[in-house]
């Protein structure tokens, strides 16, 4: 359908390969199907077994599902009931997130947990923000345009379809967008705050130009799904169901589709047969037994971390050092962003937790400028840090006893602004293994993280821009925050294995039916928060594996 159209009819289309909005339940919160979901024994050899029910996995599974695959989903964290689960507090969301052991080491060890991934059905997207912009063309040709990163193996017109698809899935609600490949969203943009509205007249002051959105959330009703109520405890695992997560745009259809989900239990290692195929994938279930689930294909959707740490783990007389590891690519050029903030006061109140927190954005500094003296560069966006968050910020700028608790009374009057940095992928930033065990006795991941001058160079340049707006907006005190966020990379894609684990049909090197469907498999990282794209790739994967364009085992590639 021409972009005509689409104008006219924004927020009418649904999609049409997708049930999930009418599936859910306007009075519960539940992922409708959990307890007539279909089940299969450990020795069915189903078609696949997925490891991860987040934005890749879920994503994968609901559509090879619809091509009528036979799929299992094994998942480390719980089946959320989020009537019964998820709390409107930020203290009380920690189970949502990754907690367990992880060992972090090099010159910036990256503080993990609650900011960096989720644990449970619908994986991290269940608290992530809601914010759901594309990658731009040239973060896919960094290597070629700037001299630095890498060039992925696919590029920006195979992946481009899938995210108009699942921006129509979501929905995504914005306005139109200038940058990188210019687009338009389905749903028209959400009103914004009075906190938001500061910030974008700081920008607007300096020549900054900015937009509202991209969110996924819903902007008048979709389906069930009821419009957002801008109440701010987005990252607490919407209650609402406005906010898009797997949990509610995927998996509902993933499961009247006949997708098993296996809750509470935690993936050791893929098994390999004679030949070098895989045959399934060994957990450990609920109760600690180890159960071994076949399958004629495996997808590996745990996450930057928990993949390469799978992928080390299922060591084998074929892969000495770690499945798909042979060249030494298993855990390198794992990334985060550098996610700066700067936080302004005004005299009136702003309360800034009231809306979801990626409110107006600007990406007009994400290419390559030679004039700030390093490649590449970063995205603004508006956030909202609730009490603790705001805490940390305070701490952060030097602030305690007394004058801390002056800053935390006068919450109100502030409003926050953010920057994400793409930093480079650099092979000493990875995954190993620790000599430390988990419950399960499973050796736990290192994660080892250390900047380059460019980082660095971009990180300083882009912290001064956001304070600039603060003090362009007129604020009376500012404080900044120097911090990182999201995960990426680990397991890359690429064109050959000495670059790479998987080739650019996400299919691992030298092992003909193991694929990896999440954000471990991005060259590279941009400047744009990753969910979308890591969706999109799933759709990409599913669509070349249902159309057998790549093989399951036994079948012709
Ligand atoms: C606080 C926060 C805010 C964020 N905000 C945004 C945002 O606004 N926009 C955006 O685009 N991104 C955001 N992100 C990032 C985004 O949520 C993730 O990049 C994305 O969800 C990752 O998708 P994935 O499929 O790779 O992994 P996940 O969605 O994390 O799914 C991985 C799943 O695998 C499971 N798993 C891992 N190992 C195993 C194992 N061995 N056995 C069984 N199961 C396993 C995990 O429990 C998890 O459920 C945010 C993240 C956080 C933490
Ligand atoms: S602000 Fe909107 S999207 Fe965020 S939790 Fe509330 S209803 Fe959900």
């Amino acid at each position: 359908m021409g972009d005509f159209w689409r104008g006219l009819l924004k927020g009418s289309l649904g999609p049409p390969d997708n049930d999930s909005r009418f599936l859910l339940d306007v009075q519960s919160r539940a992922l409708p199907g959990e307890e007539t979901m279909r089940r299969y024994a450990t020795d069915d050899d189903v078609d696949l077994v997925v490891v991860g029910a987040g934005a890749g996995g879920s994503v994968l599974a609901q559509r090879l599902a619809r091509a009528g695959w036979r799929v299992v989903i094994i998942e480390a964290g719980p089946f959320w009931h989020p009537d019964a689960d998820w709390v409107s507090d930020e203290a009380g969301s920690h189970p949502l997130y990754w907690t367990q052991k992880r060992i972090i080491g090099g010159d910036d060890p990256i503080e993990l947990g609650k900011n960096n991934s989720g644990r449970g059905v619908g994986g991290s997207m269940v608290h992530y923000a809601g914010y759901c912009p594309r990658f731009h063309p040239s973060d896919l040709r960094t290597a070629s345009l700037d001299g630095v990163g890498a060039d992925w193996p696919i590029d920006y017109s195979d992946i481009r379809r899938h995210y108009e698809v699942l921006e129509a899935e979501l929905p995504v609600a914005g306005q139109n967008w200038p940058w990188g490949y210019p687009h338009r969203y389905p749903s028209s943009p959400h009103p914004i705050s009075g906190a938001a509205s500061k910030l974008w007249e700081g920008a607007r002051n300096l020549g900054i130009e900015m937009r509202v959105g991209p969110v996924g959330i819903v902007n008048g009703t979709f389906g069930n799904r009821p419009h957002c109520i801008y109440r701010g405890y987005c990252l607490q695992g919407c209650k609402v169901n406005a906010k898009a997560s797997p949990y509610i745009t995927h998996l509902p259809d993933a499961l009247a589709h006949g997708v098993e989900i296996r809750a509470d239990c935690m993936a050791t290692r893929v098994e390999l047969d004679d030949a070098g195929a895989a045959h399934g994938v060994v957990y450990h279930d609920g109760h600690g037994t180890e159960q071994l689930q076949r399958a004629k294909t495996v997808a590996i959707a745990g996450y930057s971390i928990e993949t390469p740490r799978l992928l080390l783990n299922s060591a084998s007389p074929r892969h000495r050092h770690g499945l798909g590891n042979n060249t030494d690519q298993v855990g390198r050029y794992v990334m985060v962003q550098g996610a700066s903030q700067a936080a302004g006061r005004w005299s009136q109140e702003l309360r800034m937790y009231k809306a979801p927190p990626p409110q107006v954005t600007s990406e007009q500094f994400y290419e390559t400028d030679t004039g700030r003296g390093f490649a590449r560069g970063f995205s603004i966006q508006t956030v909202s840090p609730l009490p603790i968050g705001w805490s940390e910020h305070v701490l952060a700028d030097g602030h305690w006893g007394r004058a801390m608790r002056e800053y935390m009374r006068d919450y109100n009057h502030w409003s926050t602004i953010g920057v994400l940095n793409e930093l480079l992928p650099l092979p000493d930033n990875r995954i190993t293994l620790a000599d430390e065990t988990d419950c399960h006795g499973i050796p736990v991941a290192r994660m080892d993280y250390t900047r380059c001058d460019n980082d660095k160079a971009n990180m300083e340049y882009s912290t001064q821009v956001i304070t600039d707006i603060l003090h362009a907006a007129g604020a009376q005190d500012v404080l900044t925050i120097r911090r990182y966020a999201h995960l990426i990379g680990g397991a890359r894609m690429g064109t050959a294995p000495e670059n790479s684990v998987v080739d650019a049909d996400h299919r691992m090197w030298g092992v003909p039916n193991v694929f990896i469907a999440d954000g471990s498999v991005f060259p590279t990282q941009g400047s744009a928060n990753p969910a979308l794209t890591i969706m999109a790739l799933a759709s990409r994967l599913a669509e070349r594996l249902a159309g057998k364009r790549v093989g399951q085992k036994g079948v012709q590639s």
